[in-house]
């Protein structure tokens, strides 16, 4: 059954919540009238009262209607993501919350790239950065120098190319000032020491280099700022930096194989080439600690430069969390034999999930305390992760995911907000003490730091009241993560049960136990040995789990996703592991044939939060497997093995 505390937060599966919903948006949008109204009274209107009673008008208001009526029946063809029935890509019901602040601040319409456009938004999404910082243990204080800093983005992808350039910059800075050389500075001994900081002792420089620019008159601190930009990466170009810097590589990110592709989109937007991204074996659809260690060891022997290692906390295709503790071990160990990275947390999926780990106070729940709650969840391995989630350099977290946001809303997250200022557009390394030294008057000229430009107000209007409603610990936010992974647990249990009951007609297999609330099946018609007549079998399944334009969409039951499994990526004993569990023939893989490199797998996504609703006797995920049953065995009819 939902818990109670889910009740008021969405519009709902068949829009229980319509009166709250129609309330707040008609009395918001009367508010935003009477604001324009009082601004100066003494205007006349400027569009006269007989306006509404011209030809023309009445024209344009009619095509106005015409079209709207059009959009409005077009977009009945929707996915409906909100019903529990949907179970396929990374999207649910929408929280009021946000829902009625995005409708309220639209007419308002404030652009986020600067205070000027911006006057009360901008701190809005300067709050929601550090209310971040706290759910991941980042700090969030404002008055501290080292406070994390956060701001949102279009998405995940943006938020990740905003990892990259600041990862970029901290690599690089500490080169450049090698090459200005200012006095009194601990600089290190020879470009390769430079570049082969971790990010945390870049920062210590940039905070030598600030004091030392403090010491100087008006005059001379522009001439050694002048100097510094000219020797800089983001001056000269990877090419010319490196012309000059003979000794120094291109540098290499290292990434889990399971990496969404915003990463490989990243290395080419960055000119850092797509070939300098390595995927790390995993183990379990996890980086494997000692597959990492080899690749460092080989980079450290090549002399080759690590920008920085991924860890995806919750991968897109499997929902398993990187052990990502190990990783900042690793990088602690590895700055000290010379091979300095930052650590990068790709949580746009799973960041929320941390809301359950956190107390109102902002401590760590302890393992034993959250196994209260959950049969599996969390594994140790996920609780260390958590734990060690203040340590790593940066952090992507999606609101529009597991925020329960509407679209264009990522962030992006930097443990220590002193590294900022190598992003920011009119260089500008210094914080001289008195004109910026407040948090937020630092940060309300936003567009210097972002890779947008204009962006919505609303959007971080939409996140902060959602977060102020729901503050992200485990007694508020943490209600609808918990329904989501009770969810994960009882389709892990039905996927058991159906697996059990169809022995004998079909293999059912979850391929790899996933850390949070995307889970995969693998299905093979029994006797079947052939791996792209099992790959036909499932996307002819899942053709019937998804959107067809050409039928009414009451004609779907349920909504799922599909992706595959690539041998070549997961490694030879994952790859024979899973084709013995279905009992397909190895020697099947991989024959030149159509559709046979790779192993065709359901996915489904459990974020709705009415998943356990038994208003039919039955929770929606019973029924998707009488769903997925009786579409099995139709299937299997059609075309016998
Ligand atoms: C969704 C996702 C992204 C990309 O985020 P967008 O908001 O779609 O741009 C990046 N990384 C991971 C792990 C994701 O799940």
């Amino acid at each position: 059954m939902t818990s109670p505390a889910v009740h008021p937060c969405f519009l709902g599966p068949y829009g229980e919540n319509d009166t709250l919903l129609e309330k707040l948006v008609v009395e918001f949008l009367r508010d935003h009238v009477y604001w324009r109204r009082n601004f100066h009274p003494e205007d006349p209107p400027a569009i006269p009262t007989w306006a509404a009673d011209t030809p023309a008008f009445r024209q344009f208001e009619a095509r106005m209607r015409r079209e709207l009526h059009a959009l409005s029946a077009a977009l009945k063809r929707s996915v409906p993501f909100h019903s529990p029935r949907y179970i396929g890509h990374m999207v649910s019901d929408l929280l009021l919350p946000g829902l009625a602040a995005q409708f309220l601040t639209l007419p308002y319409n404030p652009n986020n790239v600067s205070i000027d456009a911006a006057p009360v938004t901008i701190d809005l999404e300067l709050k929601v950065g550090l209310q971040l910082a706290r759910m991941f243990g980042y700090v969030s204080d404002p008055a501290r120098p080292d406070c994390a800093f956060g701001h949102l983005t279009s998405g995940g992808t943006l938020a990740n190319f905003q990892a990259l350039r600041l990862a970029l910059a901290l690599k690089a800075f500490p080169v450049a000032l090698r090459a200005v050389s200012p006095p009194g500075l601990d600089l290190p001994g020879d470009d390769r020491a430079a570049f082969n900081l971790t990010p945390a002792a870049s920062i210590e420089l940039l905070e030598q280099w600030n004091a030392f620019l403090a010491g100087c008159d008006g005059r001379e601190r522009r001439r050694w700022r002048q100097a510094l930009t000219a020797q800089r990466l983001e001056t000269l170009g990877m090419a010319e930096f490196l012309s000059r810097h003979l000794t120094l590589e291109s540098p290499r990110v290292l990434a889990p194989v399971t990496a969404h592709y915003s990463w490989s989109k990243g290395m080419k937007l960055m000119g850092l080439g797509r070939a300098r991204l390595e995927l790390v074996p995993e183990r379990g659809m996890r980086t494997d600690p000692e597959a990492l260690e080899e690749v460092l060891e080989r980079c450290r022997r090549q002399r080759q430069p690590v920008l920085m290692v991924v860890a995806v906390f919750g991968s897109t295709e499997f929902g398993t969390v990187d052990p990502l503790h190990e990783l900042v071990a690793a990088r602690e160990r590895w700055a000290a034999r010379g091979l300095g990275f930052g650590v990068h947390v790709d949580a746009a999926w799973g960041g929320y999930l941390a809301t359950l780990f956190r107390r109102p106070d902002g401590d760590l729940r302890t393992l034993a305390e959250m196994r209260g709650e959950f049969r599996d969840f969390p594994t140790p391995e996920v609780h260390a992760a958590v734990a060690a989630l203040p340590q790593v350099d940066s952090i992507t977290v999606d609101p529009h995911k597991l925020g329960y946001i509407s679209y264009g809303a990522g962030a992006f997250l930097c443990r220590d907000q002193r590294a900022m200022p190598l992003l920011a557009e009119e260089a500008d390394y210094v914080f001289t003490a008195g004109d910026d030294g407040n948090y937020f008057q630092r940060y309300r000229q936003l567009g210097r730091y972002i890779p947008e430009g204009s962006k919505p107000g609303a959007a971080a209007a939409a996140v902060y009241v959602t977060h102020q409603v729901l503050p992200l610990d485990h007694e508020h936010f943490g209600a609808l993560p918990r329904e989501s992974i009770l969810a994960t647990e009882s389709f892990r249990t039905a996927a058991t049960r159906f697996a059990a009951r169809m022995e004998g007609q079909l293999h059912c297999r979850v391929p790899f136990e996933p850390d949070s609330n995307l889970i995969c099946l693998a299905l093979n018609p029994a006797g079947n040995r052939d791996v792209a007549r099992m790959n036909r079998f499932v996307r002819a399944l899942h053709r019937r789990l998804s959107y067809d334009p050409r039928q009414p969409l009451q004609a779907r039951e349920f909504f799922g996703s599909m992706t595959t499994l690539r041998p070549d990526v997961l490694g030879q004993e994952d790859s024979l592991r899973i084709l013995g569990m279905l009992e397909l023939d190895p020697a099947t893989l991989d024959v030149g044939g159509e559709d046979d490199d790779r192993l065709v797998v359901l996915r489904h996504t459990l974020m709705n939060p009415f998943l356990l609703d038994d208003g039919h006797g039955r929770s929606y995920l019973e029924l998707y497997f009488d769903y997925l049953e009786q579409q099995a065995l139709a299937l299997m009819e059609t075309e016998p093995a």
